[in-house]
């Protein structure tokens, strides 16, 4: 064994201790450090020759990068949807790590029945039913693309095409309908080989609201005289924070031939506050779903789930046929229902927050991370320099600036707030008006982390 290797190994739980009080260290600090990195970090150096063993790693570490970390784990760090990481959780992932199983299979481990139960948990905590079936993948991204792939290979079925040998091109033009999709969306159109033109979009309601008119979708549907589409509803923009009418989308699936994939990305945790639960009646009813767990579960990245009603499909899609491996009945191991074949247990930092908090601490978070929101929206509503977008119906506060700001003036602000270190928000365009959005979903906002970015804004709206 190489003798920096054999160190360590001698060493083992002190240099685990170590890394824990460094990561203490960081965490006592970090809602008092800068929101956002803003220097220039170091220059690359060249691969070491001789290891240095990993205590002189970590003072390196420490010493070089983790000053240029941002504080995004923090409480007003209201960038893009970003979660925190519950100590649960963290403590889950260390786990995981450490552990180090691969998820592929059995592979001799209960690990795979581990990822099963929290799959049960997540369906529960969602309001699904026991239909639908599901698995851990790296981000909503990736569940979408997941969804899609799905759905690619029931429009073969019902086309008598098996998608899976002969390829997406076999099926002809494949149209996906949606009102106001996720970027994620058209990525995944381009990656599973339908094609990011194929993009059908469909009118939203009037009054400047992101959710499809369902009139509009029902008149684009009826005019395929049946050749089988996709539609991909949307609980949760990420601007405002709308809601397609799940429920009126899913009760044309009896009149149209469409597979329905809801990106619930962060919209399905609406579930867990009765006042809101509302906006994701009918999320059952889908063929697909995808929610994000290191958005609003606050587990540390990557993670993300993908459910669906036709596992049978799914394995089509990605079964790993080997010699050795026939087409898997009953409960197929994950290496034949996801992307990857080897897979880290990541469903262990969702299991750890679920046990650590229930059902009760997530609602908790949500509704106080909603009220938050709501909080941030009336002062910058009552600010003379600044102007709400639209109103705020969940988690996300979408503003500008007073009168008709040039795209200019939003980005100085936004890099100003990010300056101060105070806070950090993200630009977006909405209804043609360039403006930021400012998205709670950290454990760790309280309300006075919220009068601190007002008066962040304030200050740098001038
Ligand atoms: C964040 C988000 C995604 C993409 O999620 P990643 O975890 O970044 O892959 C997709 N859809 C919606 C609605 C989102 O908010």
């Amino acid at each position: 064994m190489h003798p920096a290797l054999a160190g360590d190994l001698s060493r083992l739980p002190e240099l685990l201790q170590d890394a824990c009080d460094f990561a203490a260290g960081e965490l006592t600090g970090l809602a008092e450090r800068p929101v956002a990195a803003t220097g220039r970090a170091p220059g690359r150096a060249p691969l070491p020759a001789e290891g240095a063993g990993a205590e002189a790693a970590l003072t390196r570490f420490a010493e070089r990068w983790a000053p240029g970390f941002s504080g995004s784990a923090g409480p007003r760090y209201l960038g893009f949807v970003t979660g925190g990481a519950t100590p649960a959780s963290v403590a889950g992932d260390w786990l995981t790590s450490a552990l180090d199983q691969n998820l592929s299979g059995a592979g001799g481990s209960w690990a795979g029945e581990l990822e099963r139960e929290t799959v049960d948990w997540l369906r529960d905590l969602f309001g699904l039913g026991d239909a639908h079936g599901g698995a851990f993948v790296t981000g909503a991204t990736m569940s979408n693309t997941v969804g899609l792939a799905i759905a690619r290979e029931w429009i073969g079925e019902r086309l008598g095409v098996d998608v899976s040998r002969q390829g997406a091109a076999a099926l002809g033009p494949v149209d996906v309908y949606s009102g106001s999709p996720h970027s994620s969306i058209t990525k995944a159109m381009s990656v599973l080989g339908i094609g990011r033109d194929r993009l059908r979009p469909v009118p939203l309601l009037p009054g400047g609201r992101e959710a499809v008119d369902v009139g509009a979708l029902e008149a684009a549907l009826a005019g395929r005289d049946g050749r089988p589409a996709i539609v991909v509803a949307n609980a949760g923009t990420v601007n405002t924070v709308d809601f397609d009418d799940l429920r009126a989308i899913a009760a044309l699936k009896e009149r149209y031939g469409f597979w329905l994939h809801v990106d619930a990305a962060f919209g399905a945790f609406a579930a867990l506050s009765p006042e809101h639960a509302a906006l994701v009646d009918g999320l059952d009813a889908a063929d697909s779903v995808c929610v994000d767990l290191h958005k609003w579960l606050n587990v540390p990245y990557d993670a993300a789930v993908q459910f669906t009603r036709r596992p049978d499909l799914q394995v089509a899609v990605f079964h790993n046929a080997s010699p050795y491996l026939g087409l898997p009945t009953g409960e197929p191991d994950f290496l034949h229902l996801t992307p990857e074949n080897s897979r880290r247990l990541r469903a262990l930092p969702a299991w750890f927050s679920l046990v650590a908090y229930g059902r009760a601490g997530h609602r908790e978070i949500v509704e106080r991370n909603v009220a938050l929101a709501r909080r941030l929206g009336a002062g910058i509503d009552a600010l003379p320099g600044l102007r709400l977008l639209a109103p705020v119906r969940l988690n996300v506060v979408c503003f500008t600036l007073a009168g008709d700001p040039s795209q200019e003036r939003v980005d100085a602000l936004a890099r100003a707030v990010a300056a101060s270190g105070e806070a950090y928000v993200t630009p977006t365009v909405y209804g043609g008006v360039p403006g930021l959005r400012a998205a709670f979903s950290n454990w760790r906002t309280t309300q006075a982390d919220t009068d601190r970015v007002l008066e962040a804004l304030a200050a740098a709206a001038g």
